[in-house]
């Protein structure tokens, strides 16, 4: 039985990424994936804010990884009767995520972090309540133990290591529905000339789109809040492709969707000799469920800390604190600021939706980053639209909600710098009572309400 400094389950974008980190500060690696090297990475691209290459470290993506048709697309409402604007996109570009991952995994072993493909991580191994490593199944089929001072589960949204883990320490085994965009997405050849984007926020609680900036490619895509009772999304973007008559199907990428948790950060990442990192944490943007950049960035994170614990001989809970406290303040207040806007959003009808989108009061972008400014600045346009709204009802419910959203981003930035059970507490009940008087989605089944 090996010893590793830290075993790492997932290498998706935030294993890999600590994995590399780790390595780099001199701590020895496992990484494991429950898929061989070549299916890592989605089958297709996904949008990402340039800045964050140069933020956490790793170097930019270059051409063919990075895709080279400017991202432009129309935004519309739910209702889809008025097109509302052409998006800003500025700092965005598309990354293949097949590219990314294997140059990811290709810097990780550089580094000297040991790689075990189709090893699926099956459960924590716990001692005296304290995580010493896990249990894999290796590619033969067979079981291995594999012990290490830190454990980190970066198994994306299934949380393989996550499911078995105790409530006590802040975060759930399992994601709920309501809190999960089930997706679908197709790539398919498109010879059209005259091509237009178009992206519909709103709809089903959720976006749907065709993005045809892709020389050659028009992208199907639908993913939604997953209530009983809705389509598929598989069926979904069926209906868009058989509405685009100028796109004859043809396959060539994608083909299938994967879960992405919608919700802000758990309230916790780690336990005793134990971490969570990317979506297993549910560190992706709550309302377009992107989650790249934030991953990357809880990776950094997480592996500093993880590496200065190790140095003071520690991995727990207290010693690995510091990664919640950074985290919490730099991304994820943004994040369950943005939580906040988009269970607002749902429960509230469709027509605010279309009236605050339809009339640029609301832009997707005050949905990818939040932060004081674009508060202020949604505000400002709320305040200086009145005038045309008809309903000021929907008004007084608008700022109600939006406050509320400011009201969660405040408690994140208060999370407690250092653990202290208590004052966590204290901060928890604070959390879940602001987010209690949200009402619930307005279509949800009256079970999940
Ligand atoms: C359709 C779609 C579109 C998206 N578009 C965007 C976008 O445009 N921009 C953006 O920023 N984000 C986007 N995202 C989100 C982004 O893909 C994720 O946030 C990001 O991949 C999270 O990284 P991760 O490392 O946490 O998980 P993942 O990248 O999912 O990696 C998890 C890894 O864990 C492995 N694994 C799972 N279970 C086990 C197990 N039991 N044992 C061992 N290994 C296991 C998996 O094989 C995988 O390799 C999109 C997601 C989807 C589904």
């Amino acid at each position: 039985m090996n010893k590793y400094d830290v075993a790492i389950a997932g290498a998706g974008v935030a294993g890999c990424h600590a994995a590399r980190n780790l390595a780099r500060m001199g701590r020895s690696v496992v990484l494991i994936d429950r898929r061989e090297t070549s299916g890592l990475g989605h089958d297709w691209w996904d949008n990402v804010n340039m800045g964050i290459y140069d933020e956490v470290g790793l170097p930019a993506p270059e051409p063919p990884e990075l895709l080279q048709g400017n991202i432009n697309f129309k935004v519309f409402p739910p209702g889809q009767k008025t097109f509302s604007f052409v998006a800003d996109t500025a700092g965005k570009m598309n990354v293949d995520r097949k590219m990314l991952a294997a140059r990811q995994l290709r810097y990780a072993v550089e580094a000297g972090v040991r790689f075990m493909e189709k090893t699926a991580a099956l459960a924590p191994v716990v001692e005296n309540d304290r995580v010493v490593g896990m249990l894999a199944r290796a590619a033969d089929g067979s079981k291995i133990d594999i012990r290490a001072s830190i454990t980190i589960d970066a198994t994306g949204i299934s949380g393989a290591l996550r499911q078995h883990s105790s409530a006590k320490y802040g975060f759930s085994k399992y994601i709920s529905r309501s809190e999960m965009f089930v997706t679908h997405r197709e790539i398919h050849k498109d010879d059209a000339r005259e091509r237009e984007s178009r992206v519909v926020f709103g709809i089903n609680n959720g976006v749907q789109w065709i993005h045809r900036e892709q020389p050659g490619m028009a992208d199907f895509f639908a993913g939604f809040i997953n209530f009983p009772g809705r389509p598929r999304p598989r069926d979904i973007v069926a209906g868009l492709l058989a509405a685009t008559p100028d796109v004859k199907p043809n396959l060539l990428r994608g083909g299938y969707g994967a879960p992405i948790p919608v919700r802000r950060g758990f309230d916790s990442f780690v336990a005793d000799g134990f971490v969570l990192c990317g979506d297993s944490a549910c560190q992706c943007n709550p309302i377009d469920g992107s989650g790249v950049g934030s991953s990357l960035r809880a990776a950094t994170i997480a592996a500093r800390v993880i590496h200065s614990a190790l140095e003071n001989g520690r991995t727990d809970v207290e010693a690995l604190w510091p990664y919640n406290a950074e985290y919490k303040r730099l991304q994820d207040a943004s994040f369950a600021q943005l939580h906040a806007l988009q269970m607002f959003l749902v429960s509230q009808p469709k027509k605010l939706l279309d009236i605050l989108l339809g009339r640029g009061i609301i832009k997707p972008r005050d949905f990818w980053g939040t932060g004081k400014a674009k508060q202020e600045s949604a505000l400002g346009r709320i305040i200086k639209m009145m005038k045309m709204i008809d309903n000021p009802s929907f008004i007084f419910k608008l700022v109600d909600g939006m406050s509320t959203a400011k009201k969660a981003n405040e408690l994140y930035m208060q999370f407690p710098e250092k653990h202290d059970p208590a004052e966590f507490e204290k901060w928890r009940r604070g959390v879940n009572q602001l987010f209690a008087t949200i009402p619930p989605a307005l279509d949800a089944p009256a079970e999940m309400k």
